[in-house]
């Protein structure tokens, strides 16, 4: 049973003032491993109360925290790296069980990514710095960078530590106080990510960790006037009412929304690199990556080929347990994605599209569904216009660059897109046409901690990581002096 992941004494309960306890009402809800369907461990649920004691010490942590001088507040926050690297394993074990993510990517990708949030935030927070104007002889002006206050961040289930993670490290950073609420399905990461908090010395009430439900306790973040600013990453639904209902105590936001991202081989393209990139665009953790390369779009003179090996390479994807190391692809994360994905499997078949590989659950326990591939897919079809968050690939083809362009744009999602040819000014022209926040040019879900990433379109506005998820968790003063 999965319950035996847990490492001994591990934190169950919310993370409020430095401290783990358990929700005031004491309301638990349970923890599912999706290979299994089976409990992993009863967790403790933020309410209203939670929250209001996660602000009153956050209230009281934060003048002293911003105004520590910026190289102690450097040292403390690399050192939640440092306590991230040093529970690697534990780390990648916990994301295995809870999310239905390869342990093996965890410990590669997930754990380590992650730890490099604090570390370059923790460096790139020196640089923080103000500007003298020259306005005039008699005056002296100069802008100060400060922060913002108590911000929150609101995460889903996809990358459930890497998520905290790049929301918690620049909050800190700019010398805000932070609580982050993480997914109702993955709360497990983000309890032992404030551990590394709390181990770090990050001093009490900077940080909480107040898992609960979006509906409840995520809710009353968004309307609670306390918060300043909120950097959301979730769907584009969620996004939206979030706005709305932020809007009357005029919060900051960050949204990070969905995608639907075209992702193109062109015939004079290396094929074997083209066709092994298009997959793991989409079947890289199971489908449930916002990037995603869910609408490859293959140029006719190689579109058979393409589809043909495509379609023979997934088949051969073969599922597992996610606890073990030479797994490479697992369930999906919950019910709920479970039933989504095979829902829209079901419209395709419906809608006309040829399936060439998968279309169907994998074995029949756990939340598997087999990486699957339609060809022949029309612009109008749900496959091809909606999020599926799944591993689902619609295929299309085309002839010519302007109605490519007007086929990968056509799509109210603008997150990411990816190009595959040999052809260096085609790939120029194609990374300027497309509407979208990252392009990646023979590769593919290249991130990095210094790399500004955000959408265009319905897919979201504010950029996080790099030097600008810095910015936008501060604000700027001006100052004028009469000399
Ligand atoms: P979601 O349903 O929008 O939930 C995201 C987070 O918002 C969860 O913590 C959720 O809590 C919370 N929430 C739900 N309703 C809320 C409300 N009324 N007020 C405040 N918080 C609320 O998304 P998801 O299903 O977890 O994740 C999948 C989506 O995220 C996809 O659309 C995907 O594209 C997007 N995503 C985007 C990016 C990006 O960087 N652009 C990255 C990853 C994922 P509960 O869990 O309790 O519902
Ligand atoms: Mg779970």
């Amino acid at each position: 049973m999965a319950i035996a992941t847990l490492p001994e004494n591990f934190p169950t309960r919310l993370f409020i003032n430095g401290e783990f306890t358990d929700a005031a009402d004491k309301r638990t809800y349970n923890s599912i491993n999706p290979a299994t369907e089976e409990v992993i461990a009863p967790i403790a649920m933020a309410g209203k109360a939670d929250l209001e004691a996660a602000i009153s010490a956050a209230e009281a942590a934060f003048p002293a925290w911003a105004a520590m001088p910026a190289a102690k507040r450097s040292n403390l926050i690399w050192k939640v790296g440092e306590e991230i690297s040093k529970r690697r394993d534990a780390f990648a074990a916990l994301e295995a069980a809870d999310a239905g993510k390869p342990i093996r990517e965890n410990a590669s990708i997930d754990v380590p990514m992650a730890a490099d949030h604090f570390k370059y935030f923790a460096g790139v927070l020196r640089g923080l710095q103000g500007e003298t104007i020259p306005v005039n002889d008699n005056l002296f002006v100069y802008t100060l960078r400060e922060p913002l206050g108590i911000v929150a961040g609101i995460t889903p289930w996809n990358f459930p530590l890497l998520m905290a993670a790049r929301k918690i490290a620049p909050a800190l950073a700019a010398g805000n106080c932070v609580i982050l609420k993480p997914a109702n399905p993955t709360p497990l990461t983000a309890l032992l990510l404030a551990e590394c908090i709390q181990a770090a010395k990050i001093p009490p009430g900077v940080v909480s960790v107040l898992p609960g439900k979006g509906s409840e306790v995520g809710q009353q973040i968004v309307e609670h006037p306390k918060i300043a600013a909120i950097s959301f990453t979730g769907s584009t639904g969620v996004g939206v009412k979030m706005v709305r209902d932020a809007a009357p105590t005029l919060k900051k936001l960050t949204m990070e929304l969905g995608g639907k991202s075209p992702n193109v081989i062109f015939a004079d393209a290396e094929l074997d690199s083209a066709i092994k990139g298009a997959q793991a665009a989409i079947f890289y953790n199971k489908g449930e990556v916002c990037t995603a390369g869910s609408r490859l779009f293959v140029e006719d003179k190689v579109h058979d080929e393409v589809v043909e090996k495509l379609g023979s390479r997934t088949a051969k994807l073969a599922g597992g347990n996610p606890l073990d190391d030479e797994t490479r692809y697992g369930p999906q994360n919950n019910a709920e994605q479970f039933k989504t994905t095979m829902d829209y499997i079901a419209k395709g078949k419906a809608e006309g599209a040829r399936l060439v590989a998968g279309g169907e659950r994998m074995g029949d326990k756990g939340y598997f569904v087999k990486p699957t591939v339609f060809a022949d897919v029309k612009p109008e079809m749900a496959i091809a216009r909606e999020e599926i968050f799944g591993p689902v690939l619609a295929v299309q083809k085309f002839s010519e660059f302007d109605e490519l362009m007007a086929k990968a744009n056509g799509s109210e999602y603008g997150l990411a897109a990816g190009v595959w040819t040999r052809d260096v000014s085609k790939a120029h022209r194609y990374a300027k046409a497309i509407k979208a926040g990252a392009v990646w040019v023979n590769c593919y879900n290249w991130y990095d901690s210094a790399v500004p990433y955000g959408g265009y379109k319905q897919s979201g506005y504010g950029r996080e990581m790099g030097l600008q998820g810095l910015m936008a968790m501060t604000q700027q003063k001006s100052v004028w002096v009469q000399l």
